[in-house]
């Protein structure tokens, strides 16, 4: 037996430290004097202690530990690198998060006359099929965005996040207040939503900060970026079928005629969307659309129509089109948007 002071040293644990955990039944003493109080631990019981003096030092809150001191060590391994990946996760979050307040705070600082402007058009059609339009989609001189909302409320949801971003699209938003109407535009739609069960929405966005585009994203709408001829997306689809993808248990072809394609894991209403920061240049086409135009259209097709429009208004045109003329079995929301110099220069290469 070891009295709390040696054991303390040997796994490199307070002795405070360890009355705590002795408290929470997280590492209780072998033996407890029941005249002295004095606590004595068991040499075996270092082993432990020295995992939860490990896990600790990477930051793992006290009630994980207890969970994963409670797995074999394959499953604790298991445990470990999923918590790590979830701190990675928040941290890229919370750096982006930091990166957009910092541009933010520059240009207001500056009050220089913007270099690159957005041109745009946005639309939206219910399709061939549905009785209705659920989708909302949105374009202005700093803001793109589209909504996809689902269930009986699907339309309020929607229409409520995007009209809580457009005020973003005024001039003099100061950076407290971006950060306060991208959470307003969450709650909005989290209160649309909240008298009728089954509804939520989609919600991808993007926004000028003046040099660069902050994206903010969650569920199965899509952003892409048309640059030298090339389409790359831009968002992450929140679906089952892109999680069976990312694991490698399915492939993209197979995904597409998923019997349960369009099961969304994050909606609006639910969680707080993804914000990141893109880096733009002049030239640039971007694209957001509802997943009406991604199912049914191919990207080389998206890629073509994109490539080929004289203009933001012309591409919108050209891809619901192509939507319909595939059937549209959904609601199909596009909005696009060029960078272009406050001249009107690069133009867009036709
Ligand atoms: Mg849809």
């Amino acid at each position: 037996m070891l009295t709390i002071g040696a054991f303390a040293k040997a796994c490199r644990l307070s002795p405070k430290a360890l009355r705590l955990y002795d408290e929470l039944d997280l590492l209780p003493p072998a033996k407890v004097d029941p005249d002295t109080g004095y606590r004595y631990y068991a040499v075996e019981q270092l082993e432990r202690a020295r995992l939860v003096a490990w896990l600790r030092r990477i930051g793992m809150p006290l009630a994980r530990i207890r969970e994963v001191c409670a797995l074999d060590a394959a499953a604790a391994a298991r445990e470990v690198r999923a918590y790590w990946a979830r701190v990675e996760a928040e941290t890229a979050q919370r750096r982006d998060l930091a990166g957009f307040l910092a541009d933010h705070l520059t240009s207001v600082a500056r009050r220089d006359p913007p270099v690159l402007e957005l041109r745009y058009a946005a639309r939206s059609d219910p399709g061939r099929v549905r009785p209705a339009n659920q989708d909302t989609a949105y374009a202005g001189t700093r803001l793109l965005a589209v909504a996809d909302g689902y269930g009986p409320a699907g339309l309020p949801a929607g229409s409520a996040a995007v009209e809580a971003l457009k005020c973003l699209d005024a001039e003099d938003v100061s950076a407290g207040d971006v950060l306060n109407l991208l959470e307003e535009a969450a709650r909005d739609a989290t209160e649309a939503v909240a008298e009728a069960a089954g509804s939520g929405t989609t919600l991808t966005a993007l926004l000028w900060t003046g040099s660069r585009l902050a994206l903010v994203h969650i569920g199965d709408s899509r952003a892409y970026l048309l640059r030298e001829g090339g389409l790359f997306r831009i968002t992450h689809d929140h679906t089952l079928v892109q999680s069976l993808i990312d694991e490698g248990r399915l492939t993209p072809e197979e995904a597409r005629s998923h019997p349960q394609r369009a099961l969304l894991l994050k909606a609006l209403g639910t969680t707080a969307p993804d914000l990141r920061l893109h880096e733009a240049r002049p030239g640039d086409r971007y694209l957001l659309c509802s997943d009406g135009l991604s199912s049914v259209v191919a990207e080389d097709d998206i890629r073509r129509a994109l490539a080929s429009a004289a203009g933001p208004e012309a591409a919108v045109h050209t891809l619901i089109a192509a939507a319909n003329t595939a059937g549209g079995p959904d609601n199909v929301s596009c909005a696009v948007a060029d960078l272009v110099t406050a001249d009107g220069h690069p133009p867009h290469p036709t």
